[in-house]
């Protein structure tokens, strides 16, 4: 029997940052119902106890007060009652990242995750939700943008939506306010574009690329789509960078002047990775959204969800964010190659890539990828990065071996053909599995070596396969981050010195943030948390650092001086030369097929 659960949402108090919700079960479990907020947010795998801004709490049947027990940090047992229960809460929102919830004088905006009450038990009854806007002038401004179904709203979109169970009602998060709209179809389907905070981007130019990026990949997975709308909600703030997926919506922020401006004739470094992201959470409608693991069919929102195949859905979308941005034609392939030899550099720069494997790193996602500390680039190895680097080498192997017939594009429909349209959750090896049946190949070795093992990966012999040289060099100043050869590269007189760690600069205090492993730096006893004041007899600071390290010379001894905590502590430091851990590519100077197939549309 359906008995939908009704909730009512009303942006309160926004000077106070409150919102206030109402949850009406009409048959409550006749032992007590239990309700509880989720642990965690599907998309960011760490553990966030959303129940923490619950700042009250109460229960009712008609005007009678039911009592509530606390049975743990976020679920509550109200006492039996016979019909209707409703339950009331306050909830603090004052998080303006993509995972929770805000509301302020200015906007709302929420993940349902912040603030619907699961109903345990009742999970798979549909749900009817009331959004109130905001009393007095302000409410009069404000409209709603959300890509839940609609079921009865004013023009400003207040009003009655409808979600077909709670696992769908908090997979549409909702902004409140007043940003600025576009709105586009991409292959039929109608896209919104909602922009909160100050801004003044080129709309018509945002429009034109992600209606690009969103035919590429609908057509890259075969029309119809598998949603009926779709919205990305935009946060411009001074610098950010984020994105978290939903079924039909995402949720992103970013630094305003990411945004192209009026005049902009190619697009800026800043804009490209934005693009980049827009098309990385568009490529999660598909893959993590209906193409899971079985780990996540369905989610336990009350603890760590446990999968090694984070390297699959966060990895392999990475490797297509930037490659469908080449093939729209939205960056030059030069652009493309520059980025990808910047990731490649980024992997040969984190010792971690020898301690942990991308499937251990997807496991434990929860306690270190989302958890990071002065330990991680030792520790550590991103699903993301490395994922997309094996994504890459698992893709030209796949058109090398089967002389270019097959590619990983192949798998991906395969993938999205047997558990993304069907529902059924991918099992832990059956990423390798769906390579063999959409490929005839049999990878074992391969998987073995690259997501179950520490071995580097076979770049520079995957990339040979399509024209494309790779060499990896030490770098020429501090800034180098590798990219595509030129030809004219001037190298420097001397080989760069290499100490081993990173700094930030705080107030006046040039910290040290991370030692790598195996470098001079750890070797002289230097440690995360101490503050550098001279290398050599000379004082540095965050501008000088680097010229002072690069006049030591190779070999020989410096004496080096830093606070731990408030005791100056000396050292002895031995510099050495920079390893050869920049990766440069080199484009083919001829046509070649394998290349153009790649790469597809683009030039
Ligand atoms: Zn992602």
């Amino acid at each position: 029997m359906s008995s939908p659960i009704r909730y009512m949402l009303r942006a309160a108090r926004p000077e106070a940052h409150l919102f206030a919700v109402q949850c009406t079960v009409a048959v409550p479990d006749p032992n007590g119902q239990m309700l509880a907020l989720p642990a965690w947010i599907p998309g960011s795998y760490m553990i966030r106890e959303f129940a923490k801004n619950i700042v009250s709490i109460r229960a009712a049947a008609g005007r009678r007060v039911i009592p509530l027990e606390k049975l743990d940090k976020h679920t509550w047992r109200a006492a039996p009652v016979n019909g209707p229960l409703t339950i009331s809460i306050e909830v603090f929102a004052h998080d303006n990242s993509v995972r929770g919830a805000f509301l302020d004088t200015t906007r709302g905006f929420l993940n349902g995750t912040c603030v619907f009450l699961r109903v345990l038990g009742q999970e798979d009854q549909p749900c009817e939700i009331e959004f109130d806007a905001p009393s007095g002038a302000r409410g009069r401004s404000w409209r709603l943008v959300t890509s839940m179904t609609a079921a009865r709203t004013d023009k400003r979109g207040f009003g009655a939506y409808r979600a077909s169970d709670y696992d769908e009602l908090i997979d549409h998060p909702v902004e409140m306010g007043t940003p600025t709209i576009a709105t586009f179809r991409a292959c039929g389907v109608p896209h919104t574009i909602a922009i909160t905070g100050r801004h003044d981007t080129d709309i018509a130019r945002l429009v034109k690329d992600a209606r690009r990026v969103c035919e590429t990949q609908i057509r890259f997975f075969g029309e119809p789509a598998p949603m009926d709308r779709y919205v990305f909600f935009v946060n411009a703030v001074p610098t950010g960078y984020g994105g978290l997926e939903h079924r039909a919506s995402t949720a992103l922020i970013c630094g305003r002047n990411d945004l192209p401006r009026a005049g902009m004739t190619e697009p800026t470094e800043a804009y490209r990775t934005f693009l980049g992201l827009v098309s990385h959470e568009y490529f999660h409608t598909w893959n993590v959204k209906r193409i899971k693991p079985a780990a996540f069919t369905p989610y336990d929102l009350d603890r760590e969800n446990y999968t090694t195949l984070l390297w699959a859905f966060e990895g392999l979308t990475s490797y297509y964010d930037d490659l469908l941005l080449a093939r729209a034609g939205l960056i030059s392939r030069k652009d493309y190659l520059t980025t990808l030899a910047r990731n490649i550099t980024s992997l040969l720069r984190n010792p971690g890539r020898q301690r942990q494997t991308i499937a251990e790193s997807s496991y434990d996602a929860w306690t270190k990828y989302y958890r990071q500390d002065e330990n991680t680039p030792n520790a550590v190895v991103s699903y993301y990065l490395k994922g997309s680097l094996v994504g890459l080498c698992l893709d030209l192997e796949i058109r090398a071996r089967t002389n270019h017939r097959k590619s990983l594009d192949d798998v991906m429909l395969a993938l999205w053909t047997q558990y993304g349209r069907s529902g059924i959750g991918v099992a832990e090896n059956g990423i390798e599995q769906a390579v063999a049946s959409a490929t005839g190949l049999k990878l074992g070795s391969f998987f073995a070596s690259t997501v179950h093992g520490t071995d580097e990966l076979p770049l520079a012999r995957a990339l040979k396969g399509v024209g494309v040289q790779m060499k990896a060099r030490p770098a020429r100043s501090a800034t180098d981050r590798g990219g595509v050869a030129s030809g004219a590269e001037t190298v420097p007189p001397h080989r760069m010195i290499w100490l081993g760690m990173r700094t930030s600069t705080e107030g006046t205090d040039l910290k040290i943030t991370h030692v790598l492993e195996g470098s001079p730096a750890q070797a002289a006893g230097l440690a995360a948390g101490d503050v550098l004041i001279a290398i050599d007899g000379l004082k540095v600071d965050g501008k000088t650092l680097d010229e002072t390290v690069q006049r030591l010379a190779i070999g020989e001894r410096v004496v080096v001086h830093a606070f731990r905590r408030d005791e100056l502590r000396r050292c002895t430091l031995m510099p050495i030369g920079a390893p050869a851990d920049t990766c440069e590519l080199s484009l083919p100077t001829t046509r070649n097929r394998a290349y153009d197939r790649w790469l597809g549309g683009a030039q």
